[in-house]
């Protein structure tokens, strides 16, 4: 069945009278259209009770054709001079009460729609369609295959770039060409956090010169051309690290590995994040494991499910997450190692296979 038909299915099982789909993921997910987000209203209207079709703006109607392919959606192209929220509202049923808007539609299209459907009831579609998108199919699974295949490319040819000397913003402009190199069309953000930028998780590149003993946690993620996601990190160190930094990351490896080997169907999102948390805590870092272990991937590099301490959330067969527990002192250092999994009948292929020991470049 094909997407947009499962999510009109699931709508109406819901009782959504119409779902409104604005440039994103979700677009993309239903129908394949990389739509452009600017401030005229491209918009997918999946009504329950009659066919879903396609608002565009009409200067967009070309890219439309050309994005959509074989995809049967109707196409109703606007002009600059009609107002497409009335187009909406006069194409949806009467009595419209409840509509389900995807989470990322900007406020300003939002209360347009509430403005002209004064009597309809707004929520967020992620309660549809983050449960459709959360289990993959076959070919998403391929393509998240291939996004995993390139970024290890990227990580397995780290020393080209990663050297004493070079500032860390250096280093990532040249990471960010060998992303496109790999297969990537856009590289999503390149964290190079090198000696004390290692501790903030977040961190992405400054002018700060990379210096000898230091770890360096590189952390990429880019876009494949179908629009599916890579994230991988890989902690690196310039030289011998400190010791009181090896003593953690050897916890750190264990912990990950342990998260790695115990994911599989039937067990919940926050017993997940416990196995490598315990390990960490037991060693005496729990403090300095300040996030959760991860996140779903998928056409969003943050997506459900969230791998979060105390979440029931039942892992399935299907599933795309990162496992990416990471140990941080402030000020100081600290390691992060990160890859994605699928969530197989029995447990996890992994899609990032650099190696996951230390690398002493
Ligand atoms: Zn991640
Ligand atoms: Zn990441």
């Amino acid at each position: 069945m094909r997407q947009i038909e499962r999510a009109r299915r699931a709508a109406e099982i819901a009782e959504v009278d119409a779902l409104l789909i604005s440039p994103g993921a979700d677009l993309r997910y239903l129908i394949g259209y990389d739509a452009l987000l600017l401030e005229r209203l491209t918009c997918l209207v999946i009504p329950a009770a009659v066919d879903p079709f396609l608002v565009v703006p009409e200067l967009e109607l070309p890219a439309a054709h050309a994005s959509l392919g074989p995809v049967r959606v109707e196409i109703v192209a606007w002009a600059d001079t009609v107002d497409p929220y009335e187009l909406i509202r006069h194409r949806l049923p009467g009595n419209v009460g409840r509509i389900l808007v995807d989470n990322h539609m900007w406020a300003e299209k939002v209360l347009a729609l509430q403005a002209a459907l004064p009597r309809a009831h707004f929520g967020p579609a992620n309660t549809i369609l983050g449960d459709l998108r959360m289990r993959k199919t076959a070919q998403e699974i391929a393509s998240l295959r291939a996004a995993g295949a390139a970024i290890d490319r990227v990580h397995a040819e780290i020393n080209q770039w990663l050297s004493p000397g070079r500032t860390e913003r250096q280093v990532a402009r040249d990471i960010a060409d060998a992303m496109l190199q790999s297969g990537h069309a856009r590289a999503d953000f390149v964290i190079v956090g090198s000696g004390p930028n290692s501790a903030s998780p977040h961190h992405e590149a400054s002018d700060r010169m990379i210096g000898p003993g230091e770890p360096v946690v590189v952390d990429i993620s880019g876009t494949m051309p179908d629009g599916y996601r890579s994230d991988s990190t890989r902690t690196y160190s310039i030289g011998a690290p400190p010791a009181e930094f090896l003593a953690y990351y050897e916890v750190l490896l264990a912990a990950q590995s342990a998260q790695v080997a115990t994911a599989q169907p039937g067990i919940t999102a926050g017993e997940l994040d416990a196995v490598g948390r315990d390990i960490i805590t037991a060693a005496g870092y729990g403090p300095n494991f300040l996030h959760r272990t991860g996140h779903g991937i998928g056409l969003d590099v943050h997506e459900d499910p969230y791998i979060v301490a105390g979440s029931p959330r039942i892992l399935a067969t299907g599933m795309a997450f990162s496992i990416e527990p990471g140990i941080y002192f402030p000020g100081r250092h600290g390691a992060r190692i990160e890859d994605i999994v699928i969530c197989t009948d029995d447990g996890v292929e992994t899609l990032n296979n650099t190696p996951r020991q230390l690398r002493v470049l």
